[in-house]
């Protein structure tokens, strides 16, 4: 199905002189005297955006290291989306007690969501924490730390309009040298009214599409052959256009979601890439057709409905009903046959009775989804849900609900892994497998993990591989000639 005439008449002036030959320049090393630890919670922008922080601070001296003892700052990137995200955060930040007393000069920070959601409350909560940085701030940092050594507290959770760190090269944290995130918005600005995510990361704002496209070239260069590219709602993805539809600069092209896939899938075949998270209200065709013309562009979609229930939707202003969710079901299954599917689900949302839970129970059955991320309805504070409904579902039917949508997504993924077996999927392999060093795994373009016999391959490189058994939802095979 890959017909060119949808292909955007642009994409190729976009890949300028410069993207399209000249090497990439390497700027000169800064001189690290001083240490960072950092640890991440939550989502990949989270672990994104820590990438983007060890940027900004090697470029200040520091050093990123694995070890909190010989840290100089020590920086924890959280997350607020739940109340028990919180929780471990502040239990993590009592182990430091002792350090700090130890090391008198060392700096402990909170960056994130909960450091925007808590602001300076943080500061009179937690005694030990010196430093509180919102997500878009992070430029700010070396000023900060100079702010605490200089004997004061430092606080920066400004939200910003404009902010997309586009021009800062991430420095690759916990990298396997072959899969990358790269951020290509940042906000939103879907209310829904569970959720904490518009007050702690602000507005909507894309990034520059020239800038998304170097990045995925340059990793490239680098070895990685796998890039997954990360906003809050990838499909209102938008440059050079305004919420309104008017074209910003007439000698500019606009580029949508769609378009900017197919730009990052022309850098080079053997680039695969991913994306997450879509927006059922936002997902067009076209960016379904996008995915259908590039091999290279996995055939896996992540789709959270949150609930099987328009009622249930509408009081958490998802803005789609059930009905237009499972046609944008069908649109997938239509137009990439055998794409897989995951979602996200809540149980237990203000007001959500028996049938309405059913509701969701109806459509898992009728999606059936290759994966699910699944949670209780967990209330968080300045949210609209919090403002305009009781917390009322009683944590007992909360957790009765949880366990029957974990349950029968748990034969749905059994299921859907058992339908790949028989068949060869071309893997792209990330590293030796976690139980056997005679062992390589990597993931299909359906984002199945499949593990198999070593022989003579490593990780970067491209096997089929035969799939001849599963354990749970991982497939194990043996690597085949290609088809
Ligand atoms: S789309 Fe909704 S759930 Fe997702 S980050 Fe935005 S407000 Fe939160």
């Amino acid at each position: 199905m890959n017909d060119s005439s949808h292909r955007p008449q642009h994409a190729d002036a976009l890949l300028s002189e410069e993207l399209q030959g000249a090497p990439t320049v390497v700027p000169a090393q800064p001189t690290h005297t001083k240490k960072l630890y950092l640890e991440s919670y939550g989502c990949q922008m989270n672990f994104s955006d820590s990438e983007i922080v060890a940027s900004i601070l090697d470029g200040a001296g520091y050093a990123t290291t694995r070890n909190e003892e010989e840290a100089d700052l020590i920086l924890l990137n959280t997350c607020a989306i739940r109340d028990n995200a919180e929780q471990r955060v502040l239990k993590r930040l009592t182990q430091f007690k002792q350090a700090k007393r130890n090391r008198p000069k060392l700096v402990v920070g909170v960056l994130g969501c909960m450091a925007e959601r808590l602001r300076e409350n943080l500061l009179e909560q937690q005694k030990l924490v010196d430093l509180v940085v919102g997500p878009d701030a992070y430029r700010d940092l070396p000023n900060l730390v100079e702010q605490v050594h200089g004997g004061q507290k430092a606080v920066n959770v400004l939200l910003s309009r404009e902010e997309t760190y586009a021009e800062i090269s991430p420095v690759r944290l916990d990298a396997n040298g072959i899969t990358a995130f790269i951020s290509i918005m940042r906000g939103c600005d879907n209310m829904c009214s569970f959720c904490v995510v518009p007050f702690t990361r602000g507005r909507e704002r894309s990034r520059d599409p020239q800038s998304i496209v170097r990045e995925a070239k340059e990793l490239f260069e680098q070895g990685y052959r796998e890039v997954t590219l990360l906003g809050q709602n990838v499909d209102s993805y938008k440059w050079n256009i305004d919420n309104k539809g008017q074209i910003k600069n007439a000698d500019e092209p606009v580029v949508r979601f769609a378009e900017l896939l197919e730009l990052v899938a022309s850098v080079h075949p053997d680039l695969r890439v991913r994306f997450s998270t879509s927006h059922p209200k936002d997902m067009t065709d076209d960016v379904l057709h996008a995915m259908a013309r590039h091999e290279n562009i996995c055939k896996y979609i992540h789709l959270p409905v949150q609930s099987g229930n328009s009622d249930v939707l509408k009081r958490m202003n998802r803005g789609y009903t059930r009905e237009w969710y499972l046609d944008r079901i069908a649109a997938i299954r239509r137009i990439l046959p055998g794409c897989s599917i995951s979602t996200d689900v809540i149980a237990g949302f203000c007001g959500e009775t028996e049938a309405e839970h059913q509701d969701t129970l109806s459509l898992m059955r009728e999606v059936k989804y290759d994966m699910a991320y699944m949670f209780k309805y967990s209330e968080r504070p300045r949210t609209l849900a919090e403002r305009k409904f009781e917390d009322d579902v009683p944590e007992e039917v909360k957790g009765r609900r949880l366990r029957e949508i974990i349950e029968l997504q748990g034969e749905h993924s059994l299921a859907g892994a058992e339908r790949l077996v028989g068949q060869v999927h071309k893997v792209l392999i990330e590293g030796v497998s976690k139980k056997s060093e005679e062992e390589l795994f990597g993931r299909t373009t359906h984002n199945t993990i499949a593990v198999f016999p070593r022989g003579e391959h490593r990780a970067g490189e491209y096997v089929h591989v035969h799939a001849t058994d599963r354990s749970s939802v991982t497939l194990r095979g043996t690597v085949v000639p290609a088809p």
